[in-house]
């Protein structure tokens, strides 16, 4: 049996807010993926490895156990969906809000309220917990411009500063959800490594208790 823990992050964001904390657990990467083109790095344990993989391709890594461990947006978590995965810690990095935005003072649509966005499951889940019926349609980016060019009524994205709204005419109009990133564990990886993944794991939550 392996003994290797594998970490799945993306580029970006979520690496350079992880690695104070894998350094805390004592794991520095050999090589930094900003600039390298490799997908898996060697850290300065030759049994640890970081497969750099798109934010949205984590959840799917870790609960095929193809990496043992990895970090994930909520937002990614709530649209992944599934039983597969522990969920053990929030790291509390990367932290926005998932929101409805629309055109400042845009007043109700008539009809059938169009919403673009790329987050169509929690989309889906917020308006059926609210019984309102909505026209979903599914984007791979820039929402914002969909209200603009009368794609849309609404648009569901995450929001931090608010700039990227503002900038465009739009403004925040419901909370959906408090985003951060979180760490999750493979259930099998869990429980055949359990002393190495716990004691990762352990490391890691003090790193998030003293940052
Ligand atoms: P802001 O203009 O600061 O409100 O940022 C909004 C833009 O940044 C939107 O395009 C979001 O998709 C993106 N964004 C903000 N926070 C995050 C985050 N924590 N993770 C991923 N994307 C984010």
């Amino acid at each position: 049996m392996s003994h290797t823990l594998t970490i799945a992050l993306s580029k970006g964001r979520i690496y350079k807010e992880t690695l104070p904390l894998l350094a805390h657990a004592g794991i520095v990467p050999k090589d930094d993926p900003e600039t390298s083109r490799k997908l898996i790095l060697d850290t300065n344990h030759d049994d640890v490895k970081l497969v750099i993989i798109r934010a949205s391709d984590v959840p799917t890594y870790v609960e095929y156990g193809a990496a043992d461990l990895g970090v994930a947006g909520k937002d990614v978590l709530m649209e992944h969906g599934g039983e597969g995965l522990y969920e053990p810690l929030d790291l509390k990095i990367a932290r926005c809000k998932l929101m409805v935005a629309g055109p400042v003072a845009g007043g109700e649509p008539v009809g059938r309220m169009k919403i673009a966005t790329k987050f169509v499951n929690s989309t889906r889940r917020y308006y059926a917990s609210l019984g309102q019926q909505v026209e979903i349609i599914k984007l791979y980016g820039s929402m914002e411009l969909a209200p603009l060019v009368g794609l849309a009524d609404r648009i569901v994205d995450l929001v931090d500063t608010g700039n990227t709204l503002r900038a465009n005419g739009l403004e925040p109009m419901e909370h959906i959800a408090e985003i951060s990133s979180r760490l999750v564990v493979n259930k099998a990886s869990m429980k055949m490594k359990h002393q190495r993944m716990r004691a990762f794991i352990d490391q890691i939550a003090e790193a998030v208790e003293k940052r």
